[in-house]
């Protein structure tokens, strides 16, 4: 038996929960189903703490909103998905109020907003610092009242079936059982996240591994600007979870070993010389990281068995605003550090946070490869360009994953033909089918895989983190092609076919050396710093060669091959980043 859908989401997080209920909005006949390697609430949207953007106040606008997504980007974004996004953002917002979402609220009773980095207006709504909770909640139970969305939990999906250059379904593993199904449809929309796993220092889950991306690329639809890694500047040392950058939005302070708050002494990108003191440790994530390192190289951070940690200081806001506004940052610094953040100082370091490239889209979440959408933050559309700031990306995930719903609903329903599976298509399958028993399950390698993760981590910091330069990255080239072939022959010792998480991590581990080539690769072949991208051998930003993103294409011999279609500029030409409030 074939199973079979109209729209098959894969991801069970917030841009594919939203995507599935567009879907089942739009239109009642189709049938629509989501795989999730998790439980769809285990889902890294669950983990999202301060907060999602969308112009609510009078005192606000759109073009303000667009404008500071725009110069925060660093002039990458495109500027007409940019308009879209901010347009389209207060209603889902809303929309989620309406479907039960408990945004925190003024004493008034008007949804209360809150500063975030790099927005010079109040628009971040939040639910205390635990948003991304009650948003994916809210998403799941408003899809539990469709009987029509169907659900594969805890089903891993290794390959996208592709017919004659258009997607067809999926092969997927069923975790429980490690029965290995094709499922077919008439359109696949990916919503599976990011990848920060691919650096050692994350605030991304372990399911993060960067699936889709690998999904995508192998099946021939190109990822775009794929060299922005967006490192966040306060992670918990170690465990790299995230302090929320609402604790800074509400008036927490970065000081270095001497107590001295050191972002004063950088450029932050304010319009004034010197940053205001009271608008600094909200500058843009890639410049508070970037002050970070330069903090190491003048001797003024402390040294820790975890690298290097400044301090992030939140006594002077006292046990009622930190109760009130910060409890979950409480709970994880007493859980995790064993500190409590109303006596003590939080030791943190820039961690990697988010991955600004992804599946390239238009504004309607299709990619170049028929009867393939993206969304999410696999997607790029792009609304982030070179920098994402804070807070844009639930609200990013809501409105583009609608959008990919909606237009993967009138693909499907114009579609010719049924989803039967032709021969050409079960050979794929069976294909898959023998790669695992070969490759995976009858593996006598010489080395465990966890040996080759932990190396291309550390290759990825070295040579592709906050600096890089051209030698770097070359370097880190090298070694992950080294690693690739290691990778062909590492050893699995799990053969059962039950949960079989090693086998999971094996193929988890091959689309991540996969990203981590393709990251390495572009950022190698962008000569400029823009954003996130910083090069120490190209210190300037180059708009005449690269005001441009980046498409990465698989070719048939594998390679990647790399071209630059310029950036959609609708009303903003390209200024000085300005930040600060
Ligand atoms: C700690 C933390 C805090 C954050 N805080 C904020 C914030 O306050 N505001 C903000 O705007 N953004 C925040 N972000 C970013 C934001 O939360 C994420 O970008 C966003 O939630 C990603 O949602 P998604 O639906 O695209 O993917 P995810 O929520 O990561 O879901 C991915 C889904 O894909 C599934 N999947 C992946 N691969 C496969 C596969 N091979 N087969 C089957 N299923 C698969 C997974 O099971 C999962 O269901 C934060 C991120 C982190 C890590």
């Amino acid at each position: 038996m074939t199973l079979s859908h109209d729209v098959l989401i894969v991801g069970g997080g917030g841009a594919g929960l939203r995507a599935a209920i567009a879907v089942a909005e739009d239109d009642a006949r189709l049938s629509v189903a989501i795989v999730s390697k998790v439980y769809p609430m285990r889902s890294h949207t669950v983990s999202a703490e301060g907060g999602a953007a969308a112009v609510i106040r009078p005192d606000d606008s759109l073009d303000e909103h667009a404008y500071d997504t725009i110069s925060g980007g660093d002039w990458l974004c495109a500027q007409d998905a940019v308009e879209v996004f901010v347009k389209e953002a207060p209603g889902e917002l809303l929309r989620l109020e309406h479907w039960g979402c408990p945004w925190s609220r003024e004493p008034d009773g008007r949804v209360a907003v809150r500063p975030f980095g790099g927005m010079k207006k109040m628009r971040t709504w939040y639910a205390a610092d635990r948003t991304g909770f009650h948003l994916l909640h809210t998403l799941f139970q408003t899809a539990l009242q469709y009987e029509r969305i169907a659900r594969y939990d805890e089903w891993y999906v290794m390959k996208l079936l592709v017919d004659d250059g258009r997607v067809v379904g999926v092969v997927a593993v069923e975790l429980m059982s490690g029965r290995i199904e094709a499922i077919t449809a008439k359109a696949v929309i990916l919503c599976t996240g990011g990848c920060g796993q691919i650096y050692p220092f994350t605030t991304n889950a372990a399911i993060k591994t960067g699936d889709g991306l690998g999904l995508a690329y192998r099946a021939g639809a190109p990822l775009k600007d794929m060299e922005f890694v967006q490192y966040h500047p306060t992670g918990l040392p170690f465990t790299g979870i995230l302090v929320t950058e609402a604790a800074r939005a509400e008036g927490g302070w970065l000081i270095n070993k001497d107590g001295y708050r050191y972002l004063q002494d950088y450029d932050l990108g304010t319009p004034s010389p010197k940053p205001v003191l009271r608008s600094m440790e909200l500058g843009p994530r890639d410049r508070l990281s970037q002050a970070f390192v330069k903090e190491i190289e003048k001797g003024r951070t402390l040294d820790t068995p975890y690298g290097p940690v400044v301090h992030l200081d939140l006594r002077h806001l006292g046990e009622t605003v930190i109760d009130a506004r910060l409890p979950f940052v409480r709970e994880l610094c007493r859980s995790y550090e064993n500190i409590d953040p109303v006596h003590e100082l939080i030791p943190v370091r820039p961690v990697v946070h988010y991955m600004m490239g992804g599946v390239h889209t238009d504004i309607h979440g299709a990619t170049p490869l028929e009867g393939l959408f993206a969304a999410g933050e696999a997607a790029c559309v792009s609304i982030n360009g070179a920098n994402r700031l804070g807070s844009n990306s639930l609200p990013e995930l809501l409105v583009f994953g609608a959008r990919a719903g909606r237009a993967a609903a009138s693909f499907a329903s114009g579609a010719q033909g049924g989803t039967a599976v032709r021969p050409a298509v079960q050979a794929q399958v069976e294909d898959e089918r023998r790669r695992l028993e070969r490759d995976l399950f009858h593996r006598d390698g010489k080395e465990p895989i966890s040996a080759i993760r932990e190396e291309m981590r550390a290759t990825m910091e070295e040579g592709a983190g906050i600096y890089r330069s051209g030698d770097s990255l070359a370097k880190a080239a090298d070694r992950l092609s080294v690693l690739q072939e290691r990778f062909r022959s590492a050893r699995l010792e799990d053969r059962s076919r039950t949960f079989n998480t090693e086998l999971l991590a094996a193929l988890e581990l091959s689309f991540m050396l996969d990203v981590a080539e393709i990251i390495v690769h572009c950022a190698l072949l962008r000569e400029e710093s823009r954003g996130a991208h910083q090069r120490v051998d190209f210190p300037a930003r180059d708009d005449h060669r690269f005001l441009a993103n980046s498409l990465v294409h698989r070719d048939a011999d594998g390679s990647q091959r790399v071209e630059y279609p310029p950036v959609t500029i609708t009303r903003w030409p390209p200024g000085e980043r300005v930040y600060g409030r």
